[in-house]
């Protein structure tokens, strides 16, 4: 018998687990530099909590985020995560292509390389859900939140209920 493939949890930054847009906040991130600074007053947003159920999934989790090392430096010690595996992403240039693609859906994708994954996000659509359907051969949940609010502990429980419901080892 072969294990099944560890799935992986795909971690957005800006508008997932650092809310933005809500009361006294801007709409969008700052320029690079401004709002990765530890400095910046908007990561008092973070909900600590969101760690320890995090590293509870028993995922391999991943940054999946324009931060790419600097979730490292400034997201994971707020979360006291330790340094995680970073999905090598194309640079960034709007959230979405010509294509219609979520920036991030075909570098997810091959990064998953056929194992299940979780990916949370506060853009996610029907585009990227079809793409993940036709391209993907294991299971994936998109999860998206609200990036006005970001991930919540509710959040955690739907990814946590479906990592359940995948077919066991075989
Ligand atoms: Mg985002």
């Amino acid at each position: 018998m072969t294990a099944a493939p560890r799935p992986i949890l795909f971690l957005d930054v800006d508008g997932t687990l650092l809310p933005f847009g809500g009361p006294g906040m801007p709409s969008a991130p700052g320029p690079p530099g401004s709002w990765t600074a530890a400095s910046n007053p908007h990561l008092s947003r973070v909900d600590r909590n969101l760690g320890p159920l995090l590293s509870g999934l028993g995922c391999e989790l991943m940054w999946a985020t324009a931060w790419m090392q600097e979730a490292n430096e400034v997201i994971a010690p707020l979360l006291g995560l330790p340094p995680l595996p970073v999905a090598d992403l194309p640079a960034y240039s709007g959230d979405r292509g010509a294509d219609s693609l979520q920036w991030k859906t075909r570098a997810l994708v091959r990064t998953a390389a056929g194992r299940p994954f979780v990916w949370v996000d506060d853009v996610i659509g029907q585009v990227d859900r079809g793409w993940v359907e036709a391209d993907h051969p294991a299971p994936a949940l998109l999860h998206q939140v609200e990036p006005s609010v970001g991930l919540t502990v509710p959040d955690v429980a739907v990814i946590s209920a479906w990592l359940r419901e995948l077919p066991a080892a075989g």
